[in-house]
């Protein structure tokens, strides 16, 4: 996405370069972090437009709205966010305290799976835990991660129950009675010197 952002632009030339390339300025930390706005902003646009537009013109959410206990607020960046109580305070970012809301969807879906990958297939509370502390705010998490996990091949095989094997037939001459010695097993083993 990054390099098909940077393509467009040199396409409209914002920017330095020309037409099609693949640009070494798409891979700073910087350029990733604008792309990653770039599409919470489109999926925020098509889940919560009408709460945007509300905000903007600083007007009551609508009442049917799903983030309306939220209490949301748009940054400096043109994001939606969880709003809160903690407003005057200064000194942290804005990540963890007012979490970016992320609708559900493909995008929760990415999410979520890079970020269990991330503490490395732990539990359900531990990856819903890790979601937001990285900042992000997805509606129905809960069953989305109990989801994701549920089809998660690694977790499977971590979590999966050893199974057993089930034990053949008993041979014919184990189950009829007869005369001692008439059936016999060997356990034979070597070296076995053979004399001419
Ligand atoms: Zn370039
Ligand atoms: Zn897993």
């Amino acid at each position: 996405m990054s390099i098909l952002r940077h393509v467009v632009a040199s396409y409209r030339g914002s920017n330095d370069c020309t037409g099609w390339h693949m640009c070494q300025n798409t891979k700073c930390e910087s350029a990733r972090k604008d792309t990653e706005r770039f599409i919470i902003r489109c999926v925020q646009a098509q889940a919560f437009g009408a709460e945007l537009e509300a905000i903007e013109r600083k007007h009551d959410l609508p009442r049917d709205s799903r983030i309306l206990d939220l209490s949301p607020l748009i940054d400096d960046k043109g994001l939606l966010r969880v709003g809160g109580r903690l407003n005057k305070l200064k000194s942290t970012g804005l990540s963890s305290l007012n979490p970016v809301i992320v609708p559900n969807g493909h995008v929760a879906v990415l999410l979520v799976r890079f970020i269990h990958n991330k503490v490395f297939h732990q539990g359900r509370t531990i990856t819903e835990g890790a979601v937001r502390s990285h900042g992000y705010w997805i509606l129905g998490a809960k069953k989305l991660v109990s989801s994701i996990i549920h089809g998660c091949v690694v977790c499977r095989k971590l979590r999966r129950m050893p199974q057993e094997q089930k034990m053949a037939d008993l041979p014919v001459d184990r189950l009829t009675p007869g005369p001692p010695f008439s059936s016999v097993g060997l356990d034979v083993f070597g070296p076995w010197p053979v004399v001419t």
